[in-house]
């Protein structure tokens, strides 16, 4: 090239029949070397072929992020639109390069809501190929969900048509009610498109989450569970109360059973109290702003929801665009998960409990372990004063007084054993230090391999006595989003234990 150049210098711009240059294929093909030479020797950085699309086009079509890179520090204009009006984001969004979105608004502050000819962003052609990483980063960015094109079309609308599931599912989270009500010019929403294009389990899904959303935040939704829960545990209560410590044509109970008794009423009387502040608590809500600062250790400010505050972050640097939240808008602490019953994120979240009517997640997990092991503990001790109680009936009674007894027994051992099976491996869970997400989906999240591919868990303490003491006596202030889970430590083992 160097030799060709040298004895004809104007053919760094010559131009084939299409219209294509040289500096176009380097870009295409991520010729860094050759770009260089193409530029220092006269070539004309922003130059299009017969569409108008220029070099920097070329490089965003196969996602040549270094050549790009050497383009726009020659001076590449990332406003140049080709003949339908694509700007080179446009042609990364097309191709699914996130990295090169990424790289264009931290670090040359593109315009992410640019229009082509047809009136569609980035966020229009990503959802429409049904790329779900560029839908994601491009929606954190705050990339608008709710434009519409030419034909009154919304990213939703198009992603919905092509049947492109993951991107659906990403524009409805963080689009709620209102992109699922959008009408194009037709008057068509997304599920009518979704379902005239055949595709039936979205155009379901897309049903099913309007319904959903609509009744998300009614009282009974979240807690009516919650209120069962209530009435199962007073229920047996009462039924103890009657049926055992006061049992028709029973002596009346000796001390040493009375007391048990009242351990039953007092276990679970203080079971109740747990589970009214873990249905009230604040799980452990991470917010971008909180985020923000605790990264810069500062108080939030109102800079707290800047696009680089947010999301300049290492992980994403390093292309993990799973820890993303797009109804958050924020980089996911390692452990913190999005629950959407909630929709909010959860740090440490363990999972969403119906029966609590709350997210179970570092705020609130050990009250919830603490209440569990109330009531199983309350469970046993009243199955055993049950069993104790019948005996003491006199053989001839057995027949006509022992029904009651006997009707808590089974009761209060079916209701138990679901329980301590749960009791059971949150405990197994808490002196490993791991939540039941992580475990049920430890594929999903890199901070959990080994570069072997084999599960760590970065939050193990090194024993099993240090991650019980840990959960039930966590030292005082300790933060929502500490150093693990902010992924400044891979491991913390504790050697005092
Ligand atoms: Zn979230």
């Amino acid at each position: 090239m160097k030799r060709m150049v040298e004895e004809d210098p104007q053919c760094v711009n010559a131009r084939d029949g299409a219209g294509y240059r040289a500096l176009q294929w380097a870009a295409l093909n991520n010729r860094v070397a050759a770009a260089t030479l193409l530029l220092d020797s006269g070539s004309e950085v922003d130059a299009g072929d017969n569409e108008g699309q220029t070099a920097m086009h070329w490089a965003c079509v196969r996602g040549a992020l270094p050549c790009a890179e050497l383009l726009l520090r020659r001076g590449a204009n990332l406003n140049a639109a080709d003949s339908r009006g694509y700007v080179p984001l446009h042609v990364a969004a097309q191709y699914g390069h996130t990295g090169m979105i990424y790289h264009f608004k931290m670090r040359w502050n593109v315009d992410v809501d640019v229009t082509d000819l047809d009136g569609r962003t980035a966020l229009h052609w990503a959802s429409y190929k049904g790329f779900p990483d560029p839908v994601k980063l491009l929606i954190c960015m705050d990339a608008d969900i709710y434009r519409a094109d030419k034909e009154g079309c919304t990213p939703l609308h198009w992603s919905a048509m092509k049947g492109k599931s993951e991107a659906t599912h990403l524009l409805v989270q963080a689009g709620g009610s209102s992109v699922l009500t959008a009408v194009d010019v037709d008057g068509n929403t997304p599920e009518a498109l979704a379902t005239d294009k055949g595709h039936h389990s979205l155009a379901y899904f897309l049903h099913n989450q309007h319904k959903q959303l609509s009744t998300r935040d009614h009282f009974w939704t979240q807690k009516g569970m919650a209120v069962a829960c209530l009435s199962l545990i007073l229920g047996l209560m009462l039924g103890f109360t009657h049926y055992v410590m006061f049992a028709s044509g029973v002596a009346t109970m000796d001390v040493s059973l009375a007391f048990w008794s009242l351990v039953v009423l007092g276990s679970s009387s203080a079971g109740l109290y747990y589970m009214r502040r873990v249905s009230n608590a604040d799980p452990g809500f991470v917010t971008a702003a909180a985020l923000s600062s605790l990264r810069r250790g500062t108080r939030p400010s109102s800079a707290a929801n800047d696009v680089d505050d947010r999301l300049n972050h290492s992980e994403l640097w390093a292309g993990n665009w799973n820890q993303l939240c797009v109804s958050c808008k924020l980089v996911k602490p390692f452990g913190t998960k999005h629950c959407s019953m909630r929709d909010k994120c959860v740090a440490r979240f363990d999972h969403y409990c119906p029966w609590m009517g709350n997210t179970i997640g570092k705020r609130n997990h050990r009250d919830f372990v603490v209440f569990l092991i109330l009531e199983s503990f309350a469970m046993v001790v009243a199955f055993a004063v049950a069993v104790v109680r019948y005996g003491e009936e006199s053989p001839g009674e057995k027949y006509r007084n022992n029904t009651g007894i006997l009707m808590f027994a089974a009761f209060d051992a079916l209701t138990l054993l679901p329980v301590i099976m749960l009791t059971i491996s949150q405990l197994v869970q808490v002196a490993q230090n791991v939540t039941t997400n992580e475990l049920s989906n430890a594929h999903r999240y890199s901070y959990l391999k080994s570069s072997d591919g084999a599960f760590v868990n970065p939050f193990d303490r090194g024993s099993h006595l240090a991650n019980i003491r840990a959960f039930f006596f966590p030292s005082k202030n300790a933060p929502l989003i500490d150093d693990i889970a902010a992924g400044l430590t891979t491991v913390t083992v504790d050697r005092t234990v």
